[in-house]
């Protein structure tokens, strides 16, 4: 699908003029800003340690090739099997590849937006496999049939009354909308899948190059259960997601949940080297983990490196004001927001998005709050700079974007609009002709900046006397 203006603004229209959709993102990211802020007035030396980080993920990033094999060599001595997927096709032969040597047929899945990314999902269903997501939001849109609204809160868009709704409809309990009763309904349904799955797959949350382990944050302890039930566990990691080593990764969790859910730490934060030991009672026979690329490395040494920093915490979709309005569904994007609106056309290609570079007010609330301090403004305007030279901007705003772009830096060319504005309004005036809001614009002045300037310079200064 291409995802152009047009496209973004129809399901933003929709979400705008829904007052309980447009209801639920507001409170649920209200929530978040609140949590985040509490959280941060805890941790004086939060700046520095944002500096920290930044400078951490810029130079693992800057090194990429080097970390990740050090991570392969040290993941495989651990026991585990890495494998390197450039893309949907890859990741989804090498999965397929797995399942048949353990003839697996049901697969239980932790929240990964990087599988998203690919559509592992239907790919696995195409081929037989019953997949079942079982974070508690990733299980609500599976069930509901949606894609995720938001990147750590996946279906934030939906309000407790139609979870209910849904559950009744498609599990068959008729159940009260309170959480906890909606969570232990999905608990009691999930935990005879978690123990009839062949196969477990999740997400990375960070892998750490020093040790080969890979480092999987949740609150539900879904999982745990995703990654140690099943006798085979296949981690899928974006390449990027690496920290060289313990006492870096340390810093990255110290901010990831503060900036995410303005929790200290999340509930579980799980390490795993290798799959189980002789002498443990837990864990997979098989520990898989599957080094995604798709696009990543075309954009490491470019303009766009810094995208590649991200830590996925969520922090910029709750201050942006153009995701609050539209909602997540309108980037057609695993990511949405403002790190969505530069991730989702480097990725999956500008021609695709070129929509999203758009959807933002640049105010700079993103980078205000991004714990990496990721240029994001900057990096949305260096979109827009690519659209034009690549021909991707219809022509009618071409040709008004030059036009205004000539005017604006021909004093003259500006003196003959204003002027014509100007006369424009006073007929308006003068006939007392009203087009729908127009007359809420001043008049526009009568001599230019410029020229009042020039006027103010040839006055005496009176205060000097
Ligand atoms: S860009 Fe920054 S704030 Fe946004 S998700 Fe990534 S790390 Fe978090």
């Amino acid at each position: 699908m291409k995802v152009d203006e047009k496209a973004f603004r129809k399901i933003a229209l929709k979400t705008i003029r829904d007052k309980r959709l447009s209801g639920a993102y507001a409170t649920a990211m209200q929530r978040n800003r609140g949590a985040r802020a509490a959280a941060l007035e805890r941790v004086p030396d939060v700046d520095e340690l944002r500096d920290e980080l930044k400078q951490i993920r810029a130079a693992t990033v800057a090194n990429l090739g080097e970390h990740l094999q050090e991570f392969e060599r040290n993941a495989a001595r651990a026991g585990a099997q890495v494998h390197w997927a450039q893309g949907k096709e890859d990741l989804g032969n090498i999965v397929l590849e797995i399942a048949r040597q353990h003839n697996a047929r049901r697969v239980v899945k932790s929240k990964s937006m990087v599988t998203e990314e690919v559509h592992l999902n239907q790919m696995l269903e195409e081929a037989g496999m019953r997949v079942v997501e079982t974070d508690l939001g990733e299980y609500i849109i599976q069930l509901a049939g949606e894609t995720p609204s938001h990147i750590i809160a996946p279906a934030i868009h939906q309000t407790a009354g139609q979870v209910a709704d849904l559950f009744a409809d498609k599990i068959g309990q008729r159940v009260d909308s309170t959480p906890s009763t909606l969570t232990q309904v999905a608990r009691q349904t999930l935990r005879q899948i978690f123990l009839e799955a062949d196969i477990g797959i999740s997400g990375v949350n960070l892998g750490v190059a020093e040790t080969g382990s890979i480092v999987l944050v949740t609150n539900e302890g879904n999982g745990r259960l995703t990654t140690s039930l099943p006798k085979v566990h296949i981690a899928v990691m974006g390449i990027e997601r690496l920290a060289p080593t313990w006492e870096e990764a340390g810093v990255w969790l110290s901010l990831l949940a503060r900036f995410s859910t303005g929790q200290a730490l999340s509930v579980y934060t799980s390490v795993i080297t290798g799959p189980a030991r002789d002498t443990e009672l837990d864990g997979p026979e098989e520990v898989h983990i599957i080094l995604l690329d798709n696009n990543r490395s075309r954009i490491t040494g470019t303009k766009y490196e810094e995208a590649l920093q991200c830590i996925r915490c969520g922090a910029c979709l709750s201050v942006c004001p153009v995701y609050l309005a539209s909602g997540g569904h309108a980037y057609h994007s695993p990511y949405s927001g403002p790190i969505g609106a530069v991730i989702s056309p480097l990725l999956f290609g500008l021609e695709n998005y070129k929509g999203l570079p758009n959807a933002s007010t640049l105010c700079g609330a993103c980078l205000d709050v991004c714990p990496v301090r990721i240029d994001l403004p900057r990096m949305l305007r260096e979109l827009r700079v690519d659209q034009v030279e690549q021909g991707l901007v219809p022509l009618p705003e071409r040709v008004l974007e030059q036009t205004a772009s000539r005017m604006l830096a021909t004093p003259l060319w500006m003196q003959v609009f204003f002027g014509l504005g100007r006369f424009g309004q006073l007929m308006m005036k003068l006939f007392n002709i009203k087009f729908n809001q127009l007359e809420q614009y001043p008049m526009v002045a009568q001599k230019s900046f410029r020229q009042q300037w020039a006027a103010m310079q040839e006055e005496p200064d009176e205060r000097q006397g």
